[in-house]
């Protein structure tokens, strides 16, 4: 729970307007209520149930685009609603709306919330005492609404950024070994839920270390970047390529069945032969293969590929090695 508050901004600010709004508007809904003011408690009122069954939506299903756009609706209408019926008071509770309204949905939609909630005051126009007061509130509102669109929007370009760096290798380009990790427990609900088949391969260059150690580590480097650029122009665009560290590939293969597996594997190996080069000649690599297989998890799928690999690695390397022709250790034979 305390992770997907720290990870997620949005549901953050969804658990946050709730619980404050539970916590600030509930007072006033009890106070209208005693004072006999029925349609105003009851906005208020029906503004927390709404904001609890956004915050409990949320939660529970990990929409927070539909219930950020609903909360930030919500909060709008209430606010515009508890100023035509109690007045004056009742503006002061269109500033947090205006902030929150860009944490909670995308800036396009705050726009358009913010504008109608501003002139739906301004057209009611009850809640003003005169019109110097009314264009002073429409020139705050701007105000706020400029300051909290600036923030939110370097917010969310700095996550941006932040996750392309989590999530990128900076040398080749390619996804991580994060993006992996959570990309192939992604592929085994896919199978479970779909029945789509998922090929794992993992690529090692061979003696990579000598490349480094004989050339130079930026030689390394455009070997590197020169097999990623191969390997990318010859998969499909559905397939993807991640960095597992170091000299290492992983490629993961949706729907694709036995045969295409082996035509795109013999195709890749060629393709490395013949086009991956260093200054004194042509580099190679190894390949494990393991399609997933039923009720497997990602770590047992992983090691079937990495001891594929491993294999093809003993048996002289420059090979593709499948999992499943790897012998299995054979059944005990029971007494009669
Ligand atoms: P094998 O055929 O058994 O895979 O031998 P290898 O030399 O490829 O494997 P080994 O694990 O011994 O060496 C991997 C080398 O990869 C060692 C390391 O210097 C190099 N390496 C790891 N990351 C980078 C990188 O980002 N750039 C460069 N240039 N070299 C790297
Ligand atoms: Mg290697
Ligand atoms: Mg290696």
């Amino acid at each position: 729970m305390l992770y997907r508050l720290k990870t997620d901004l949005r549901l953050s600010i969804i658990t946050l307007l709730g619980v404050s709004g539970l916590i600030g508007i509930t007072p006033f809904a009890v106070m209208r209520f005693l004072q006999g003011n029925v349609l105003a408690g009851a906005v208020d009122l029906a503004i927390l149930l709404s904001i609890f069954g956004g915050m409990v939506y949320a939660w529970v299903t990990g929409d927070t685009g539909r219930s950020g756009l609903f909360m930030a609706v919500i909060c709008a209408g209430g606010a515009v609603a508890v100023g035509a019926i109690v007045g004056e008071p009742g503006l002061f509770w269109i500033y947090p709306v205006l902030v929150t309204s860009f944490f909670l949905t995308e800036s396009r939609y705050a726009i358009a919330i913010n504008i109608a909630g501003v002139m739906g005051l301004m057209v009611h126009g009850v809640a003003f005492s005169s019109s110097v007061q009314m264009w002073t509130f429409a020139t705050t509102a701007v105000v706020v609404s400029c300051c909290a669109y600036a923030f939110a929007h370097r917010n969310e370009n700095q996550r941006e950024r932040l996750e392309h760096l989590a999530t990128v290798d900076p040398l080749t380009g390619v996804k991580n070994r994060r993006s992996m990790d959570q990309e192939l427990a992604v592929a085994v609900s896919v199978y479970a839920r779909n029945g789509i088949s998922q090929g794992l391969v993992l690529l090692d260059i061979d003696h990579f270390k000598k490349v480094n150690d004989v050339y130079g580590h930026s030689v390394g480097d455009e070997v590197l970047k020169e097999l990623v650029s191969l390997v990318q122009q010859n998969i499909r665009r559905s397939d993807q390529v991640f960095r597992f560290g170091g000299e290492e590939f992983v490629l993961l293969m949706p729907g694709v069945d036995e045969v295409g597996l082996r035509a795109v594997m013999h195709n890749l190996q060629e393709i490395i032969r013949r086009f991956l080069k260093h200054p004194g000649g042509s580099v190679t690599a190894s390949f494990g293969v393991a399609v997933l297989r039923a009720d497997e998890s990602p770590e047992d799928w992983f090691s079937r590929a990495d001891a594929a690999l491993y294999t093809a690695k003993e048996s002289g390397r420059d090979q593709v090695v499948y999992a499943d022709e790897l012998a299995t250790p054979a059944a005990p034979v029971l007494p009669a």
